[in-house]
């Protein structure tokens, strides 16, 4: 058996804006967006016998369409960082395209099993009933821990894989759908874990996670070592340094925020992700650059502070091996 991460989605995690003269809304080539497929497959034959993707922002669809063989394409699990639109905006074409194969290989189609916190099931049902009440088969963890805290591990029966939540802070995201100014957390990152590699996807996340660079508790203790020294860490790096507009927590962190939080945890490779500079404004550091310069401009950084391991920006189809016997 063989497990990999492969990196997927061909939007920008925010849109293109128009008019804006900046690289990333002027460049026609696609970029990694904020998702992830988990794949299990035959060493011999290379076929995939299961896989779970990581949130449904735009673009994925055509990305999975893409990268995998299209005998090969199935889904048997779906997990969700969060509910934001740019991590469930094609959840209606995701499950449409299943269905349709399903239909097209006289097979039944079977809901997916889903997993993802309280809050997100929320307002996932409220923003996609149709596809949350035909399409999907819910998981959801019902409590509304605070962030630092490893909740149960998802149940995807996979020998030798182990995909651990963890309660985050994601300020934008962490809002009861009833009542918008109540807190109700939402957020979650993952580890997932074979015997030979551990791999942290840790977005969206914001600023207000202090208990990654100081631990407050035994708990915030354990979270720490659980997600400490892992092969890849993907992560949240929306702008430069800027981290509030106007006031107002954009809910992300900035690069200035990643190589503090990755001090802290020492992984192996830092790979950015949800990279924007668009708050930076015309002319800053950070505004436009496309990937190519952000890696550059992190891997100095990266070297002046003697930050453990190399940092870079994954591209599209890119695999991360996690298990191999
Ligand atoms: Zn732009
Ligand atoms: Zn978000
Ligand atoms: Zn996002």
């Amino acid at each position: 058996m063989k497990y990999s991460l492969v990196v997927n989605g061909i939007g920008h995690a925010f849109l293109r804006e128009f008019g804006c003269s900046c690289g990333r809304c002027t460049q026609r080539e696609h970029v990694a967006n904020t998702s992830v497929s988990i794949i299990a497959a035959d060493n011999k034959s290379n076929e995939v016998v299961w896989h779970a993707l990581v949130d449904v922002g735009l673009g994925v669809v055509t990305s999975l369409c893409n990268l995998v063989k299209p005998e090969d394409a199935r889904l048997d699990w779906l997990l969700f960082t969060h509910w934001h639109p740019d991590h469930s905006l094609e959840l209606n074409r995701l499950c449409e395209t299943l269905r349709r194969t399903a239909r097209l290989r006289s097979q039944p189609f079977t809901p997916i099993s889903t997993w993802c916190r309280n809050g997100t099931a929320q307002w996932l049902q409220k923003t996609y009933s149709y596809e949350w009440h035909r399409c999907l088969d819910p998981d959801r963890h019902e409590g509304c821990e605070p962030p630092g805290r490893v909740l149960d591990p998802v149940q995807t029966g996979t020998a030798g894989l182990k995909i651990t939540p963890i309660s985050v802070s994601h300020y934008t995201a962490d809002i009861d759908p009833v009542n918008f100014k109540d807190r109700l957390f939402s957020s979650a990152s993952f580890v997932v874990e074979t015997d030979q590699k551990k791999a942290i996807l840790f977005w969206d996340i914001d600023n207000t996670n202090d208990w990654i660079v100081n631990p407050a508790s035994e708990e915030q203790e354990k979270t720490v070592a659980l997600l400490s020294e892992a092969d890849y860490v993907f992560i949240d790096c929306f702008n430069w340094t800027v981290e509030n507009i106007r006031g107002y927590n954009t809910g992300h962190i900035s690069f200035s925020t990643v190589r503090q939080y990755m001090k802290a945890l020492q992984p192996r490779e830092t790979l950015l992700m949800h990279i924007s500079g668009h708050e930076e404004g015309l002319g800053n550091p950070g505004w436009g650059w496309l990937d190519g310069k952000w890696e550059q401009e992190a891997q100095k950084i990266w070297q002046e502070e003697s930050v453990s391991g190399i940092v870079r920006v994954p591209r599209i189809g890119e695999e991360f091996p996690l298990f191999n016997d």
